[in-house]
């Protein structure tokens, strides 16, 4: 397995999983946040240990995992919870999260859905 993603690559993806967890959830009625989680839960950057430091050397979010561990034992499987949390984190925090790929509104505001049906 390679184990070669630039943070170019990192964030190309985290753009990608930001409009196509948005538009997901929008299609499926499914809230936002779950289908973030899922998503990223799925994610071979999550599965695959070998994409786990990768992860934490491009994400500004590598400590996100204190908010769900902190103070506590660190979890056996530490490297993984450590993505899973950043990437969450990076995702979320995208400016295209939750927003209407068409008017650019929060999905929650926008009234595109209206039109097409
Ligand atoms: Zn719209």
């Amino acid at each position: 397995m390679t184990n070669d993603v630039t943070s170019q690559d990192y964030w190309t993806e985290i753009g990608e999983l930001a409009r196509s967890i948005t538009a997901e959830a929008r299609a499926n009625d499914y809230d936002l946040h779950d289908s973030c989680h899922e998503t990223i839960d799925g994610h071979q950057w999550v599965i695959y240990t070998a994409y786990n430091f990768d992860v934490a050397k491009h994400s500004p979010n590598d400590g996100a995992w204190t908010d769900l561990y902190g103070g506590g034992d660190v979890p056996e499987n530490f490297d993984a919870v450590r993505a899973f949390c950043a990437m969450q984190q990076d995702v979320m925090e995208h400016s295209d999260f939750g927003k209407c790929l068409v008017c650019d509104e929060p999905v929650d505001d926008c009234t595109c859905e209206e039109e097409d049906s």
